[in-house]
């Protein structure tokens, strides 16, 4: 445990507070111009982006909150989220071109998300994360609160078989936040306790889910919360689940690495047919 500037100990480490510290340099000062854009992005993923935001809502995963970023195809310092609005109603238009310290290029009038700093934070620490959702799905939260490990109950959410690890905003926030990641230090505070992993959950709050495109984040953000759902089961029943082992999660992730756009297409109909 490190005694913190903020005077509260944590647990992030020597590198932890170093990278928190420097994120909290660079953000920019009021006043500062606004970054330069990356261009236009490709309309292909500008449409996925869209789509997205609708699939997780017609899921469950997201309901007035929660959100879905991709990193700009043009510019790898460059991201891409719609403005503060439920996912369910995001077209084109809302969305917005952000810096990896979260500084939106052209805002137009328009407000971003509060917790943006959670997508900007991550592209910083994982050059190979495509795409990120934020999510307050229900069934995780018992998980992130109860630090009862979340883990593979099948093969479908093989993605999990490195983990999920709990994000606690006490480490980093003390003891009195709104629990909200509403600023750059906090978001690379989660970004430290997500390492390399798929998924990271956050107490009394939710979760986060990484990939490398819209349609695998769109996936594993599904099926971290059906997985949560039918581990929960399992436990009432007053078993001791059987986890798919390393091997087995890591074999399944790589096949439906390859299969993720059969669920999508069928979601996307889904979702498109309501909207
Ligand atoms: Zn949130």
């Amino acid at each position: 445990m490190i005694q913190c500037c903020c005077g509260m100990p944590h647990d992030l480490g020597r590198r932890g507070l170093l990278a928190m510290a420097i994120a909290a340099a660079v953000v920019p000062a009021r006043g500062h111009a606004a970054p330069a854009s990356a261009g236009p992005a490709d309309p292909a993923v500008l449409d996925d982006l869209v789509v997205a935001n609708h699939i997780l809502f017609d899921q469950g995963v997201v309901d007035g909150f929660g959100h879905i970023s991709v990193r700009h195809d043009k510019d790898p310092n460059r991201y891409l989220l719609a403005r503060s609005m439920a996912p369910a109603l995001v077209a084109a238009d809302d969305i917005m071109e952000f810096d990896l310290d979260s500084v939106p290029v052209d805002p137009r009038g328009r407000t971003p998300y509060l917790e943006r700093f959670i997508h900007g934070e991550i592209y910083k620490l994982r050059p190979d994360v495509v795409a990120i959702v934020h999510s307050h799905s229900p069934s995780v939260i018992p998980f992130a609160d109860t630090k009862i490990a979340l883990k593979p109950m099948n093969h479908i959410a093989g993605f999990l078989g490195t983990g999920a690890p709990v994000f606690d905003i006490r480490g980093a926030g003390g003891p009195a936040t709104d629990m909200l990641i509403r600023n750059n230090a906090l978001g690379k505070a989660l970004a430290v306790t997500l390492g390399p992993h798929p998924v990271a959950l956050m107490r009394g709050h939710g979760s986060v889910a990484v990939a490398q495109s819209i349609r695998h984040v769109v996936f594993r953000a599904v099926y971290t919360e059906v997985n949560a759902r039918v581990e929960a089961q399992a436990l009432a029943m007053g078993g001791k689940p059987e986890f798919l082992n390393p091997q087995e999660a890591e074999a399944a992730m790589k096949t439906n690495d390859g299969l993720v756009g059969r669920p999508w297409e069928l979601w996307k109909r889904h979702a498109e047919a309501k909207s």
